[in-house]
């Protein structure tokens, strides 16, 4: 009910597409049944949790925040949603995105761009006021940071617990960091994908986001394990617990050198250095570490990224899913016009780079090429992690959150692709990395710094960012 209020009061911040305020409410009254019969309880029975709307979810509406899938009601449930629910968990709603995840911002959804709860913070709004250049009223709120916006917003207005992101290039990490939340991108292949709208197939993991690290856990061992709808799932034989770290000495911390870059701001620049230095103080090993093909990463991610996509959504015809428009004087004429009144620029855009990279005449040069590089960026991790590093510290985004009005004035789709440039390279190698929030900078707004481990050591990462939180 606490929750639900908190839906109602926070709307303005768009977090939220579908509320799901009749489900929520009567899982609740089975699990305080539960409860109260003494019955055996799930490992999140009665908890509220938020799922965005990529997730399909049976008989709630899913959209993708696309007109494409406006009014789409799945008969099914993704294997990460049904797995929660199984656990207890009440499903408070689904969240706003940027259209099929697109994007860096919560920006570019069909239902408008998601709001920063930490645009109405006390400090921050002091801050804002002292800045004669300052937006007034209305318009003068932060992003979220993206894809998984709602999400995020959603758990930092305390609307629910826990919430599912998707993370492809780094959606679920980048709201995280701006938001002040843990943001959590398994290694691919620890959670299933069924159910999940693809973006980028090799690439897309379903993300967590939590308040504390220890929600995250608990989350994911409700999540982790084999699915025999996503043969790219793999078993897990031990259950995921999470053990206190005492004592730092036999760690090692890998610090890259090419994520120092003159983009990044100087506060986030020397909490990343106070990170490395607190490590060193408390007895770990903090040793500079070379990934040397990241300067290829976002142009590769681009490349693969946008002919995956081109290749997913040649689905969306107006056929067999989706919106269809009134036109039908040629099957060609129908398609097109379902796609332009179906999909937003950003889109389209993608698709057209992707389908020109797909061209017979391209396909080796470019498609072929990315995916050399791609392992090329996947073993600098391998060799890093071979040299002795256990995990990578590096920041998660380039800046605090920014101003929306700031946002959209640049060319929205180039800032895009920079705003990953710590996070993607993660995403082609399959590892898993962290967001963990450590603190507000001059203008009161959260600072995260990410944590990245060895493929299928999620357990030892977490407990790495728990000592770190
Ligand atoms: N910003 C990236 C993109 O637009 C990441 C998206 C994601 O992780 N879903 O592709």
């Amino acid at each position: 009910q606490k929750c639900l209020s908190l839906i109602k009061k926070t709307k303005f911040l768009n977090a939220y597409i579908t509320v799901s305020e009749e489900v929520a409410l009567k899982q609740a009254e089975e699990s305080e049944k539960r409860y109260k019969n003494g019955q055996s309880l799930g490992d999140l029975d009665g908890i509220p949790i938020a799922v965005k709307d990529n997730f399909s979810t049976s008989g709630i509406e899913t959209t993708c925040a696309s007109n494409m899938l406006k009014g789409y009601v799945p008969p099914y449930n993704a294997t990460v949603v049904q797995k929660l629910l199984d656990q207890g968990a009440l499903l408070m709603g689904k969240t706003n995105l940027d259209e099929f995840a697109m994007g860096s911002g919560s920006t570019d959804g069909v239902f408008g761009p998601v709001k920063n709860p930490w645009s109405y913070s006390k400090q921050y709004r002091e801050k804002r006021k002292q800045n004669p250049h300052s937006g007034s009223g209305d318009s003068d709120w932060l992003i979220t940071g993206g894809s998984s916006g709602g999400s995020a917003a959603a758990v930092s207005a305390f609307t629910c617990y826990a919430a599912l992101g998707s993370d492809t290039g780094g959606s679920t990490r980048n709201p995280a960091a701006h938001c002040g939340l843990v943001g959590f991108k398994p290694s691919y292949g620890l959670v299933s994908r069924h159910g999940l709208i693809p973006l980028v197939n090799s690439m897309d993991v379903p993300g967590i986001l939590t308040r504390y690290v220890d929600d995250a856990a608990v989350v994911l061992g409700v999540l982790a394990g084999h699915d025999p709808k996503d043969s790219t799932t793999v078993p897990i034989n031990k259950p995921l617990v999470l053990s206190s770290l005492e004592d730092v000495s036999k760690l090692c911390i890998g610090i890259p050198k090419e994520y120092l870059v003159p983009e990044l701001s100087s506060e986030i620049q020397s909490l990343w250095s106070r990170a490395a230095d607190l490590f060193e103080s408390e007895g770990a090993k903090v040793i500079e570490v070379s990934l040397p093909h990241t300067s290829y990463s976002i142009v590769c991610y681009h490349v693969l990224c946008t002919s995956e996509v081109a290749s997913n959504m040649a689905r969306f015809d107006g056929l067999q899913y989706g919106h269809r428009c009134d036109i039908d004087v040629s099957t060609e004429a129908m398609y097109a016009a379902t796609r332009r009144e179906g999909f937003n620029d950003v889109v389209r855009g993608r698709i057209l780079s992707g389908n020109f990279f797909l061209l017979k005449e391209n396909y080796e040069n470019y498609f072929v090429k990315a995916q050399k590089v791609r392992r090329l960026i996947a073993n600098d991790f391998v060799n890093a992690f071979n040299s002795g590093v256990d995990v990578l510290l590096t920041p998660t985004t380039l800046s605090e959150a920014v101003p929306y009005l700031e946002f959209i004035k640049e060319d929205n789709r180039t800032r895009s692709a920079q705003d990953d440039i710590f996070t993607q390279a993660v995403n082609m190698a399959g590892l898993p990395a962290v967001n963990i929030p450590i603190a507000l900078s001059n203008q009161g707004l959260p600072i995260g710094l990410q944590f990245i481990g060895r493929a299928f050591c999620d357990q030892q990462l977490l407990t790495v960012a728990k000592w770190f939180e």
